[in-house]
C-alpha cells in the first residue's frame, strides 16, 4: 500500500500560514512590510482587543488595482520578484507572497485599496474563508488592511495567545525596528480606541531618541565603509547599557534581523567599557550588495546569511570599535568601577551598612569541629585539607568572598521586601513603552515588593521604594526590572546594581591574600565554605577551589596510568 501523498492544497498553505502568523504581532508586522514597501509615508494601525479582536493598518502607499487585490490574498502570489533570479538581489520586505494569503486562512481579512489615478478605491473580504465580490468605497489614495478574528478557525493557534496587554507589548516589539529605520515615515498606534503613540516625520537622532526613551546627546553617530560593505547608524553610550537586549536593533540593508551572533559582536567591540552582564544600545544597518545576502533563511524573514559571515563580523568589530575610540567614550566610563560606587553618596552606603550589620562576617552557627586533620595554610594564600577522596587546594580570599557574598545576598532578600521608604520627593519618569508595558503587567509585584508606583501614560511615578533601594537611580532599576519581565523572569532578584554593591562588599570584607590564619579560624572557613550555595566561584568567577581526587595525584605521580 502507498501511505505517502501529496498533501492537499488547503493544508500546504495552513501549514505554511502557521510559520508566517503566530499573533497578533506578526499580522502587524507584515502589513507594516508591505506598507513601506509601497512606499507609505504615513502608516497608521488600529488594535482592537491586543489586536486579536482586529488589527486594521492603514497606508499611504501606492495602492493596488482593483484586479490586484484577489491576487494579493491568493497564496504565493507577489509583485515583488518574477524571477529565481531576482531571489539573489531582493531589496524589498515581502518576496514570498503569502503573508496575506496566510492570514486570509487564519482570519477575516479586508483589504481595500485605492490607487492615485482613480477616484475611488476597491475593497474585497474573505471572511471565514468566503471571498465576496469586490465593492467601491470612498477612500484617500493607499491601502487599510484589516484582520479580524484571529485563530477563531484555528482554536489550537489561539490558546498560545497570551493577555491582551502581552500581545500589545509584542505588537510594540515587532514595530519598533521600523520606527527606527523609518524616521521620515509618521506612525500612529492606538488600542482600544486610545493613542499610544504618534510619531510624525523627525531625524533619525530624534526618532531614536524618542522611541528608546533616551537622550540625543548620548548617541554616537557610526558611518563606516570599505570596499563592499557599510555599517550605518548610532551606538549609545555605555553609560546607557542595559541588563537585556531589547534596545539592540540590528539590520541588514534595512531588513531587521535577528542575529545574536552579531550583536555579541558589537558588545565586544566595546570591550572593558561595559559593566559585566550588560548590553550596548544599537541601531545599526549592515548595507551590503543584496547579491552577497540571502534573505530567504525563514519564512517570517527575520535572519539572513552573508556570503562571507567572517569579513562581515570583522568590519562590524571595527567599526564600532573606532567609533567608540574617536568619541573617547572612555572617558565617559571613568568613575564607574566597583570602588566608586561605595564611594558615591548614593543607595549603595545605605545597602552596605544595613547589611553589614545584618552578617557578622566570622559567626559560624552548627559549627563542628573536627580536631583531627589539619589543615595548612602555604604562603599566607592557600590553603590546603584532606577529603575523603583526595584533597582540596582553596584560595582563601576567594572562599571567604563567596561565602560573604552568600550570606549579603540571603540577607538582602530579607531585607528587600520588609520596610518601605516613603521619598521625600515622588520620582517621575518615561520609558520606553515596551518596559513600560512590561512594569504594568508587573504592577502588584512591584507593590508587593514595598514600590509604591503608579502608571499614567508612558509615565511612571514612584512615591516610596523599599527600604534597600532608597536613593537608587530609579529609572535604570526599573528598566531592569522590565527587563526581567520581558524575558518571563520573576523580577530583580538581583538587579545588576547590587549584584556589584555585594560583590563588593563581599570582597572588601572578605579575609586578604597574606592573613595568616589560626588553625581554627582555616577550618572554619572550610566548613562554612562546603556550607554555602554554589561554592565553586568567587563572585567575579574565579575558582574558589581545586579538588585533587587521590586517582589524579596517582595519575601524576605514574603510580597509575
Ligand atoms: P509579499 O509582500 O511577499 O509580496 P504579501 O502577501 O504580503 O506578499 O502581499 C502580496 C502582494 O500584495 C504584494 O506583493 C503587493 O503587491 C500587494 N500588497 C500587499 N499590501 C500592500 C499595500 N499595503 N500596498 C500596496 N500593495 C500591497
Ligand atoms: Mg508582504
Amino acid at each position: 500500500m502507498i501511505r505517502i501523498k501529496r498533501l492537499p492544497e488547503e493544508i500546504k498553505t495552513q501549514i505554511a500560514a502557521g510559520q508566517v502568523i503566530e499573533n497578533p504581532a506578526s499580522v502587524v508586522k507584515e502589513l507594516v512590510e508591505n506598507a513601506l514597501d509601497a512606499a507609505a509615508t504615513t502608516i497608521d494601525i488600529h488594535l482592537e482587543n491586543g489586536g486579536i479582536t482586529s488589527v486594521t493598518v492603514i497606508d499611504t502607499g501606492a495602492g493596488m488595482y482593483p484586479e490586484e487585490l484577489a491576487l494579493a490574498i491568493a497564496p504565493n502570489s507577489t509583485s515583488k520578484i518574477t524571477s529565481a533570479e531576482d531571489l539573489a538581489a531582493i531589496r524589498s520586505y515581502g518576496f514570498r507572497g503569502e503573508a496575506l494569503a496566510s492570514m486570509a486562512i487564519v482570519a477575516d481579512v479586508t483589504v481595500a485599496s485605492r490607487i492615485p489615478d482613480r477616484s475611488l478605491g476597491f475593497v474585497l473580504k474573505v471572511h471565514a474563508g468566503v471571498q465576496s465580490p469586490l465593492a467601491t468605497v470612498g477612500m484617500p489614495v493607499g491601502t487599510a488592511v484589516t484582520v479580524e478574528n484571529l485563530f477563531s478557525s484555528v482554536p489550537a493557534r489561539k490558546k498560545y495567545l497570551k493577555t491582551e496587554r502581552t500581545e500589545v507589548r509584542k505588537v510594540l516589539a515587532a514595530l519598533s525596528p521600523f520606527l527606527l529605520a523609518f524616521p521620515t515615515v509618521s506612525f500612529s498606534l492606538t488600542h482600544n480606541k486610545k493613542d499610544v503613540f504618534n510619531l510624525s516625520s523627525q531625524s533619525i537622532e530624534a526618532r531614536i531618541a524618542a522611541v528608546l526613551e533616551i537622550s540625543q546627546q548620548k548617541l554616537f553617530e557610526i558611518d563606516f565603509s570599505d570596499a563592499h560593505y557599510a555599517v550605518k547608524g548610532y551606538i549609545g553610550a555605555p553609560q546607557l547599557a542595559h541588563k537585556g537586549t531589547q534596545r539592540q536593533f540590528l539590520y541588514v540593508n534595512g531588513r531587521p534581523v535577528q542575529r545574536t551572533d552579531l550583536s555579541s559582536v558589537v558588545k565586544e567591540s566595546f570591550g572593558t567599557l561595559l559593566e559585566p552582564r550588560t548590553f550596548p544600545v544599537f541601531v545599526l544597518d549592515i548595507v551590503a550588495p543584496p547579491e552577497m545576502v540571502d534573505v530567504n533563511v525563514s519564512p517570517k524573514k527575520d535572519t539572513v546569511h552573508f556570503y562571507n559571515e567572517a569579513v562581515i563580523k570583522k568590519m562590524l568589530f571595527s567599526a564600532v570599535q573606532q567609533t567608540i575610540e574617536s568619541a573617547d567614550l572612555h572617558y565617559a566610563s571613568h568613575g564607574r568601577g566597583i570602588d566608586s560606587l561605595l564611594r558615591e553618596n548614593t543607595m549603595e552606603e545605605v545597602t552596605a551598612g544595613v547589611l553589614k550589620a545584618e552578617v557578622d562576617p566570622w559567626s559560624v552557627k552548627n559549627f563542628s569541629l573536627n580536631a583531627e586533620a589539619e589543615i595548612l595554610q602555604v604562603h599566607a594564600l592557600y590553603l590546603i585539607a584532606q577529603t575523603s577522596h583526595g584533597i582540596v587546594i582553596i584560595d582563601q580570599h576567594a572562599a571567604h568572598e563567596r561565602i560573604l557574598y552568600q550570606q549579603f545576598l540571603e540577607a538582602f532578600e530579607k531585607k528587600k521586601t520588609a520596610q518601605q521608604k516613603k521619598l521625600k520627593k515622588q520620582v517621575v519618569f518615561l520609558l520606553p513603552l515596551e518596559d513600560y508595558e512590561a512594569l504594568k503587567e508587573n504592577e502588584q509585584t512591584l507593590a508587593r515588593m514595598g514600590f509604591s508606583v503608579t502608571f499614567t501614560k508612558r509615565k511612571v511615578t514612584v512615591r516610596a521604594t523599599p527600604e534597600l533601594f532608597v536613593g537608587r537611580d530609579l529609572p535604570q532599576l526599573f528598566s531592569e526590572f522590565a527587563a526581567d519581565c520581558r524575558e518571563d523572569r520573576p523580577i530583580a532578584e538581583l538587579d545588576s546594581v547590587t549584584h556589584r554593591t555585594l560583590a563588593f562588599l563581599a570582597c572588601r570584607t572578605a579575609i586578604k591574600a597574606g592573613e595568616k590564619l589560626t588553625q581554627e579560624e582555616r577550618r572554619r572557613l572550610l566548613e562554612k565554605l562546603f556550607a554555602t550555595k554554589t561554592q565553586f566561584t568567587c563572585p567575579h568567577g574565579r575558582p574558589v577551589y581545586i579538588d585533587l581526587e587521590m586517582n589524579d595525584l596517582h595519575r601524576l605521580f605514574k603510580r597509575i596510568q
